[in-house]
């Protein structure tokens, strides 16, 4: 059998400090030896900040429907958008446990309480179907570009959208965001869940006229057999989680948002006051599209640091080897077990980890006990209800601030760390069962206690 591409990097990096830890599960920080200046490096990027404006446009004309479809969601005059908090009281009691100094500014991005889908799944997997829809709208003589979006609710939509399918794989969160937008609109969706999704977002989306197809495989054949099934099935458009370009610029939108929050709350953001953020990844497409925003707003004032568990460290094998999606955890002997939903990934998107080469400061892992017992931390703290994956922005700041000096110059934070504002983006969790979150919080508190014993030894 021919050698695949992982072999030969695998037999090259046996001595690899990075790739034992890696491979033993151990927590680690990685940092990425490929970013540059971003004035240097935005030309030669795929993607412009005229991208962003256009898809921030999109979802303006899009609030009227929404408005009207998600009455939730008037409140906010029909954008989807999530609290930015100060968590101080967190911030003490997560470097407490993580044996850190307490920072100055530690805030929480709130996605784990988006409306419609309660993951930051609702913004790119939404906005995906948006785009498609008024890619059919326009198609098919509905729309004229300054029509009132709030007739995407109205009955000559809706016969439209019940001609045409949509169709996802997703480990759970993905699959609620496009579930629930694409039923409303009118289509025909189709579900397609990897083994490890939860029962309870199954049943949710059947309840909504979903199709739900269970696979007895890990997220990235669940994608494969869904994307295999939308190629058999004429007018069905597959949104590809793991190549998926729309999905990346509805996700940067945030970007612009969180400027405005910022703006709003006097935080600086300039090379005295740098914005360091951390954020959950899985494929990539989420944290990808939301950091690529940051740059291409903050420029070098931002570091962005993504967050994975560390039995699916996918994006810090593919980005630390250099081959993305050519290699898988699996190949280097994980399991990609993990309680992380959203998070459960062997293999990194095909396009996210090349764009974020020379735009990402890191990436860190930590364990499911880490999770567990930070979901116990911040509700303790904070009253703040997310899922084990969403906390895995929180130890970011730890890190960095346990960090040698050689490392904080590297990252040309030595002198300025001390004034940075920290966002931990909490990913996930507002539609968690009450019962489910409620053993979350057990676990967690297991864990703290476990972690506190390992400690007096
Ligand atoms: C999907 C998801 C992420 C990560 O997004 P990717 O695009 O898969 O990297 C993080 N947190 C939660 C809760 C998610 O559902």
């Amino acid at each position: 059998m021919a050698p695949s591409p992982f072999d030969d990097w695998i037999a090259g990096a046996s001595d690899d400090p990075v790739l034992a830890n890696l491979r033993q599960c151990r927590e680690q920080l990685w940092i990425n030896p490929r970013r540059g200046a971003f004035d240097r490096v935005k030309q030669q990027l795929p993607l412009s900040y005229t991208d962003i404006e256009d898809a921030s446009a999109r979802l303006e004309r899009f609030a009227a429907y929404f408005s009207v479809a998600f009455p939730e969601t008037a409140a906010r005059g029909g954008i989807i958008e999530s609290d930015l908090v100060r968590a101080d009281r967190g911030a003490k009691l997560i470097a407490e446990f993580l044996h850190s100094d307490v920072p100055d500014n530690l805030l929480i991005k709130c996605d784990s309480h988006l409306a419609i889908s309660g993951s930051i799944k609702a913004r790119g997997g939404i906005y995906e179907v948006l785009l498609y829809a008024e890619q059919l709208a326009l198609e098919h003589g509905l729309l004229n570009a300054d029509d009132d979006y709030s007739d995407f609710a109205s009955e000559p939509f809706r016969q439209l959208f019940a001609r045409h399918s949509i169709a996802v794989g997703s480990t759970g969160n993905l699959g609620l965001s496009i579930g629930i937008i694409s039923a409303k609109l009118g289509f025909r969706v189709t579900v397609h869940m990897s083994a490890d999704a939860r029962e309870w977002k199954k049943a949710l989306l059947r309840s909504k006229g979903v199709n739900v197809v269970e696979h007895q495989s890990d997220y990235s054949v669940a994608v494969a057999q869904g994307r295999q099934e939308a190629l058999n099935t004429p007018g069905c458009h597959f949104i590809d989680d793991e190549d998926s370009t729309s999905l990346f610029l509805g996700y940067s939108v945030a970007a612009l948002r969180l400027k405005q929050q910022l703006a709003a709350q006097n935080i600086p953001v300039d090379a005295e006051h740098p914005l360091i953020v951390y954020l959950p990844c899985g494929v990539g497409g989420g944290p990808g599209g939301i950091a690529f925003g940051l740059k291409q707003v903050f420029g070098d004032a931002v570091h962005c640091f993504f967050a994975e568990p560390t039995h699916s460290p996918c994006m810090l094998l593919g980005m630390h080897s250099g081959l993305h999606n050519h290699i898988s955890v699996q190949d280097i002997g994980l399991d990609n077990l993990t309680c992380a939903d959203g998070l459960a990934v062997g293999r990194a998107s095909a396009f996210v980890g090349k764009i974020m080469e020379p735009l990402l400061d890191g990436i860190y892992t930590l364990s499911d006990e880490r999770m567990y017992a930070l979901v116990t931390l911040l509700s303790d703290s904070e009253k703040l209800a997310v899922e084990p994956s969403a906390t895995a922005g929180l130890p970011g700041f730890a890190w960095l601030m346990n960090a040698s000096q050689e490392t904080l110059e590297a990252l040309g934070l030595a002198s300025t760390l001390r004034n940075a504002t920290h966002i931990a983006w909490a990913t996930g969790g507002n539609m968690v069962p009450e019962q489910e979150m409620a053993k979350y919080y057990a676990l967690g508190t297991q864990a703290l206690e476990q972690f506190s014993q390992k400690q007096l030894k």
